[in-house]
């Protein structure tokens, strides 16, 4: 019974190719499938928007690291949102989002969905009162959670949440991206469905743009099966491919994107122009205790704020050579990015506004020492 995480990772739905022995999936580029004989599917496979080889390739082993039933790959994170929230929400319906949900998934509930009749309050997860105080009998449907969050790593607890969500026949939705399914399994903890933006740390390599989805039971996993043929906003083969390929060294590059956090948070806990270091990892940190019970280890994102303010927080950007001034996170490479500016310039005068002082990094995994010499200059010079 294979049932490791590495392995999983490396060979669940991947199977040689039986026809050359290929051990790695091949790039279906087909749109498709010649049939025997009127409706006489080989394998099933009939017209790529449906099912494509290399993304059922994904899919199964995306299924397989997140222990559910069933897996789906999409164009993006922001795809995998939409199709499943038009999948479990009708008009009228409403939807709990934390009040530091990611921006994007913020946009989408704000400018997209509400247009079409769907409700939601921004509440902040860790306040389990304020979460039972906002569920609306009947129409709540769905609590999304993000843990930790982007970019001030909160940390809310699954296993409360889902048992809020389900007295109130809601369900529990992870946005898994920040943590990855090497160091957290929403689903062993009682969610129904997971998403991730396999841009980051899934794909890790800063060279595709996915979205996925994960149920934890299959009528869950059919009806969004159903939705992401019925919509189409899915994942190509090369881009499969490329997700896949990332997958297979997801537990060791977490390992290492953690090694690094933890040094580099030492650095930033010494330093005198660093007023406060966010990360899940420290005892100080409010959801230590949650994040310690619900993650392997606490993950490359690290974020901190300065003592000279914005001007100061936008100089340590500008400054950084090594950690690359960009957005998105999750790949081999270092990235540094100002939140208040960048990612999050958006949600100015929004209940998401972010600190100005605020830096983010992205750990990657190069030499922890070159890191280090980086930030120590970048915060010095
Ligand atoms: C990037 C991100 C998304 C959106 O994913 P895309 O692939 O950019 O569409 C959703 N949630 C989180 C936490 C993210 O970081």
């Amino acid at each position: 019974m294979i049932e490791g995480f590495e392995t999983l990772a490396i060979h669940a739905g991947q199977e040689a190719d039986p026809q050359t022995g290929a051990v790695v999936p091949p790039i279906y580029a087909v749109s498709t499938y010649k049939q025997d004989g009127v409706g006489g599917l080989r394998s099933g496979y009939e017209y790529s928007r449906s099912a494509n080889p290399t993304r059922t390739a994904l899919e199964e082993c995306l299924a397989a690291i997140e222990g559910g039933t069933r897996g789906l790959a999409f164009a993006s994170g922001l795809a995998a949102e939409d199709a499943l929230l038009r999948t479990v929400c009708r008009p009228g319906d409403h939807v709990i989002i934390p009040d530091d949900a990611y921006g994007g998934t913020y946009r989408l509930f704000a400018k997209v969905l509400e247009r079409w009749g769907l409700h939601f309050d921004p509440v902040p997860l860790g306040d389990l009162d304020a979460v039972r105080a906002a569920v609306r009998p009947e129409t709540t449907k769905a609590i999304w959670v993000e843990t930790p969050t982007n970019p001030l790593l909160n940390i809310a607890d699954i296993e409360a949440l889902a048992s809020i969500a389900h007295q109130a026949d809601a369900r529990l939705v992870v946005d898994n991206t920040f943590a990855s399914p090497y160091l957290q399994q929403p689903l062993a903890l009682g969610a129904d469905v997971v998403i991730h933006s396999t841009t980051k740390y899934v794909g890790g390599h800063s060279d595709v743009v996915g979205g996925a989805l994960v149920a934890r039971d299959r009528d869950l996993g059919e009806e969004l099966a159903y939705h992401q043929n019925a919509m189409g906003a899915i994942a190509g083969p090369f881009d499969a491919w490329l997700t896949l390929r990332g997958i297979k060294t997801l537990a060791l590059r977490m390992e290492r994107h953690c090694d690094n956090a933890e040094r580099v948070v030492d650095l930033l806990l010494s330093h005198p122009r660093v007023i406060e270091v966010l990360y899940p990892g420290l005892a100080s940190h409010p959801g230590h205790e949650v994040a310690a019970k619900q993650m392997r280890r606490f993950g490359g994102m690290v974020s901190f704020r300065v003592a000279g303010g914005e001007a100061e927080a936008v100089e340590i950007c500008d400054r950084a050579q090594l950690f690359t001034l960009g957005e998105s996170l999750g790949g081999v490479e270092s990235l540094i990015e100002h939140p208040g500016r960048m990612t999050h310039a958006s949600a100015a005068g929004s209940p998401l506004e972010v600190p100005s002082d605020l830096v983010r990094l992205s750990v990657g995994i190069e030499t922890a020492g070159d890191l280090l010499a980086d930030l120590t200059q970048a915060l010095e010079s």
